[in-house]
């Protein structure tokens, strides 16, 4: 069988860190029988250097088409002073938008080896293992009316539009169920129903949505609440359910729990091609350089694998392989913590590769 992949390595670290992920997604699903054919295409300020714009229609087109969706990361000082319509970001969010992305995951888990690098205590974060499913297109980032008026007499009004339809919540929903299948079956909708409208009809979407799906189990949480519990006792979550804003704050900080943002993997999926994506930025202080780590990237193919594809055993394979090289002492310049051996971007891609 094959499958193809249209890759945007973009810029920065993003082609460094890109080129080690594919290369590893490539072997691992060769293991399972599965060939994967990539097409590489420019993004951000890369595209904007050669052809003006931070992505092209044509590059649009062949991710709608393909079967996955790779990108490394976009943007960087030398594209800061673009207009806003021409900036390396615009290019990720066509991308997201072409792709009708709703779904956003972040899984954290924290890897027993580098638990001490978390600003957080060992005993409080050890076991950690979660998946953050957040609703990516809807709710208050996107509502109307959203502007500011002036006042007659002075000063300014401001408004932001907070909404949700039973349909945007339902497929949500949905997703985060049928994830929660792939783990430890245990859902948590993090909602402010207490308060807010839009929550009351989540809570209710979400344990109507909840009946499909008997062998999972449901329950609700404040946002409020849940911003303590994360960071008093994470392990108690297996996968969050929440809307878009509450859902970015709350990723952001679960993601501190592992320590290092250069280990976060993410996957924005819709109807059609999955998007995936390390959770950093370009790094242009450490791009093209062979220091930045691409464990974040390379755990994004993996999602990738078991997201896109269904190839859950390859999947794990890719986790079970980084795991292993980190615990033989092997860290990138960013996690030293516990290093016996601090090794570039190339030579950790091999080694996961080699221990595949
Ligand atoms: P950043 O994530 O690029 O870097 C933050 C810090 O973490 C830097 O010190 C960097 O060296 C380090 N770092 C990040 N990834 C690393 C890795 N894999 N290995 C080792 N160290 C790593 O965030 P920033 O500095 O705020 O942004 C830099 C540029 O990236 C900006 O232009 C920003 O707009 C862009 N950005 C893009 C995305 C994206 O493409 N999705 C996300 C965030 C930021």
């Amino acid at each position: 069988m094959t499958r193809h992949i249209v890759t945007v390595p973009g810029d920065g670290i993003g082609p460094d860190v890109t080129r080690e992920a594919i290369a590893t997604l490539r072997k691992a699903a060769m293991a399972f029988g599965v060939e994967i054919t990539t097409e590489e295409h420019l993004i951000g300020g890369a595209s904007l250097d050669t052809f003006g714009v931070p992505i092209r229609e044509d590059v649009l087109q062949a991710a709608a088409k393909a079967d996955a969706v790779f990108l490394g990361a976009v943007g960087g000082p030398a594209w800061d002073a673009q207009p806003a319509a021409l900036r390396p970001e615009m290019g990720l969010l066509a991308l997201r938008k072409a792709l009708g992305l709703y779904i956003n995951l972040r899984p954290v888990a924290v890897i027993d080896e580098l638990a001490d690098a978390s600003t957080l205590k060992r005993e409080v974060i050890a076991g950690t293992d979660m998946l953050v499913v957040r609703e990516l297109t809807g709710g208050l980032y996107f509502g109307e009316p959203k502007r500011i008026d002036a006042i007659e007499g002075g000063g300014e009004r401001a408004i932001d539009t907070m909404v949700y339809t039973t349909a945007e919540i339902r497929r949500i929903a949905h997703a985060a169920f049928k994830a929660a299948r792939l783990r430890r079956k245990r859902v948590t909708s993090v909602d402010k129903a207490n308060i807010l409208a839009t929550s009351q009809l989540w809570r209710r979407v979400a344990t109507d949505v909840a009946v499909d799906y008997p062998d999972v189990a449901l329950d609700h949480m404040l946002v409020d609440n849940c911003a303590m519990q994360l960071v008093r006792q994470p392990t108690s979550f297996d996968v969050i359910l929440t809307e878009n804003m509450f859902g970015d704050i709350l990723s952001d900080e679960a993601a501190m729990l592992t320590g290092s943002i250069g280990m976060l993997p993410s996957a924005s999926l819709g109807d059609g091609p999955g998007l995936y994506e390390p959770v950093h930025g370009s790094a242009p202080d450490i791009a093209g350089r062979d220091i930045a780590n691409p464990i974040a990237a390379i755990a994004s193919a993996a999602l990738l694998l078991r997201y896109s594809f269904g190839m859950e055993d390859a999947a794990a394979a890719v986790e079970s392989a980084i795991r292993t090289v980190l615990s033989q002492g092997y860290r990138c310049a960013d996690v030293r913590l516990g290093a016996t051996s601090v090794i570039g971007t190339a030579e950790m891609g091999q080694r996961i590769r080699a221990a595949l």
